[in-house]
């Protein structure tokens, strides 16, 4: 009898009915947010991943599931195939492949679907496993950070966990980053043979991954190196205090962790990973972070990009998925005018997706009227304009989108305007 696969999974009807749930959950958070799917083949050429996710790092070295697509005495480098072991490097791949970046620009995206790496499978740890993900690619916006971490808290509000914690760092520009590498090998030279065997690979591979080893003796190590945030640069510390700030100013509580660093070559400036105490040793809920490298990396413009993946299986470890069906066709589109403005639509952004009034904001911001296009080509219904004198007098600007009729609202009036 043919028994599955070591670390794979059959999902049987009832247990199917929780992932449909998960998924439909995660569908309606997606469009109150306005980032739409992206579907990438599950096989792609194994370089991709090599060179986004670098060489050095474990999914590369141990845990890739290769396929050779010719006969193996012809074996070159582009006929070795990969089953996908993330979702990032895809989307970039495709993001760059369909013109994306020439066209559009910047989008929102989702996905939902299996990935693979062969590891050692344990509870919570399997070959084939599937992810939850969203890319924003093509803006270095702090705002976008924020907006990505908030959707993660909305995805576990409605998948009513609680207690999950967030745990967020800057790794800094490629430069910051190659001086804490610097440093770190400077220090931890001396200190070689008490490390891990893992950690004495990482030191010549991949050495900020040792800031994260989950070996007592190794964070004992790390514990007295005493690594702060200095290593920033001006530009990355500023981006830094922006994502606090806009955090704080929606209430999301996170936790600064300075040896948090992620395994993965094109991660840079903020990185974050959610944790949850019912996961036992193998914790992460989900993680991701800024990759403002990697579209340039693959052949692409110079596009900031941020991105985060929860995986499904340790969801429904935690989860109790309660049903909830926003309104998906009644698009509110906010344009705030200027840095004051954009502070409150920001705000107003947030409080209405708490209200599941779906809803997007201008992030690029654009004049008035390319914003008014952009309204046009998202299909919203409705229209919130604040600018210089809608701030002094407190109240926005409803523009109703198919009458082009326009009033003004008082701040605290909105959410039953739109209603
Ligand atoms: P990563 O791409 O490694 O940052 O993973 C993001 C999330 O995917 C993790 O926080 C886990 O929830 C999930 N995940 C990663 N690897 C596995 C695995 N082998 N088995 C199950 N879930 C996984």
């Amino acid at each position: 009898m043919y028994q599955k696969i070591p670390g794979t999974k059959d999902i049987l009807p009832e247990e199917a009915l929780k992932w449909q749930k998960i998924e439909e959950l995660s569908r309606n958070v997606f469009s109150l947010y306005n980032y739409k799917e992206i579907r990438t083949p599950l096989i792609e050429e194994a370089s991709l991943f090599n060179r986004s996710l670098g060489e050095a790092s474990e999914i590369v070295q141990k845990q890739m599931f290769l396929i050779n697509s010719a006969p193996s005495s012809n074996v070159t480098a582009h006929s070795v195939y990969g089953l996908r072991p993330e979702g990032t490097a895809s989307v970039a791949r495709s993001y760059i492949e369909n013109n994306l970046d020439k066209t559009t620009g910047f989008v929102k995206l989702y996905y939902i679907g299996p990935m693979f790496r062969l590891e050692r499978p344990q509870k919570g740890r399997l070959r084939q496993f599937h992810h939850i993900g969203v890319e924003a690619i093509g803006l270095i916006e702090p705002d976008l950070d924020v907006e990505i971490i908030s959707l993660a808290s909305m995805l576990l509000k409605e998948f009513s966990i609680e207690d999950y914690k967030i745990k967020i760092n800057s790794l800094g520009c490629a430069k910051d980053k190659k001086e804490l590498t610097d440093n770190l090998h400077k220090e931890l030279k001396t200190k070689l043979d008490e490390l891990c065997p893992d950690c004495q690979i990482r030191f010549k591979t991949n050495t900020l991954r040792i800031l994260d080893c989950k070996n007592d003796i190794c964070q004992k190590i790390i514990g007295n190196l005493n690594i702060k945030e200095t290593y920033l640069c001006p530009e990355c510390e500023a981006h830094f205090s922006s994502v606090k700030q806009g955090l704080d100013s929606l209430k999301i509580t996170y936790q600064i962790s300075p040896y948090l660093v992620r395994g993965l070559d094109y991660y840079t400036g903020i990185v974050f990973e959610i944790t949850h105490p019912s996961l036992g040793a193998l914790d992460a809920l989900g993680a991701g972070g800024r990759y403002d490298n990697l579209i340039k990396e693959l052949g692409g413009i110079d596009a900031g990009a941020v991105g985060f993946a929860f995986g499904i299986e340790r969801l429904l470890i935690t989860s109790n998925p309660k049903a909830q069906v926003p309104d998906k066709n009644n698009l509110v589109y906010i344009i705030p005018l200027g840095k004051e403005a954009k502070k409150q639509g920001l705000k107003l952004l947030d409080n209405l997706r708490r209200e599941k009034i779906a809803c997007d904001t201008d992030y690029e911001n654009k004049s008035l009227k390319s914003a008014m296009r952009k309204a046009n080509d998202l299909n919203a219904k409705l229209v919130l304009i604040i600018g210089e004198d809608e701030l002094k007098k407190g109240v926005v600007t409803l523009k109703n989108m198919a009458s082009g009729e326009q009033q003004e609202i008082k701040q605290d009036e909105i959410i039953t305007a739109l209603r």
